[in-house]
């Protein structure tokens, strides 16, 4: 009988090996195997309070898996709520390195990724031919759990960029001036397909870089007790998105 774990988080940060062991003891891991790409393995683990959870380290690199892969697969396990946790190079010049900010909406600036469900085999039954798609982006209710689990965050919109490539100066000077706090990779288009699958996405971002039209001081270990930080309140996230859904993000 499989385990019933309503949560998967997709951990875009380079840790140490082992600190994932903070997210509970590994139960069993998983390949799913999708129309778009075999993924995993995932990692079911629970946590010391007996919540269980789906654990995925994730790459924005363009070798990556094909992002209709990765949601596809959290719904084929069965998951409501996706948390992202990226890392990203700030364009706000408020923004230190080490600081985590929640992400409250998205400027989709990637090219390469395919964004959507709808032109995939088999799906077109999802949406009527020539409506436009809602574009529901974070979940307001696990955004709104992730403000209260972070009060030290600030509200951040992102850019996805398809990576690897670093932004240059007049890009991160063109974000800035379309409104964007944070440039990630692994965050659009996934916020996107997560919606159109029913599926609630949220995701929070510690600051690792600044943009290069900044010239300031990178301090030694603050992005890394940043990241200690973060990864702390983990458990408690997936303790909180693991409650019963009430918002409207499944229809
Ligand atoms: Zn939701």
């Amino acid at each position: 009988m499989a385990e019933h774990a309503p949560v998967l988080i997709m951990v875009a940060v380079l840790l140490p090996p082992r600190s994932l062991d903070a997210l509970g003891l590994l139960v069993e891991e998983r390949i799913v195997r999708t129309p778009f790409g075999n993924v995993g393995p995932l990692a079911l683990r629970r946590t010391g309070s007996g919540q269980s959870l789906w654990v995925q380290p994730y790459s924005g690199l363009p070798t990556r898996t094909d992002p209709r892969a990765t949601i596809y697969a959290a719904r084929a396990l069965g998951i409501q709520r996706v948390l992202t946790w990226d890392t990203g190079v700030a364009v706000n010049h408020a923004l230190p390195r080490g600081q985590t900010v929640v992400a409250v909406d998205v400027i989709d600036a990637t090219r390469q990724q395919p964004g959507t469900f709808f032109k995939a085999a088999g799906f077109e039954a999802l949406v009527g031919l020539g409506e436009s798609v809602e574009s529901a982006t974070f979940c307001p209710d696990a955004t709104n759990a992730l403000h209260a689990l972070f009060p030290a965050a600030p509200p951040a919109v992102i850019v996805g960029v398809d990576g690897p490539r670093r932004e240059t100066a007049a890009e991160a000077r063109a974000y800035r001036a379309l409104g964007a706090d944070v440039i990630c990779p692994n965050i659009a288009p996934e916020v996107f397909l997560a919606r159109e699958l029913g599926i609630c996405f949220a995701a929070i971002v510690t600051v690792d870089a600044y943009s290069r039209d900044q010239v300031r001081e990178a301090l030694e270990g603050e992005v890394r007790s940043g990241l200690e930080h973060a990864m702390a309140h983990l458990p408690e996230v997936a303790q909180r998105l693991s409650a019963p859904r009430t918002c409207h993000c499944a229809t």
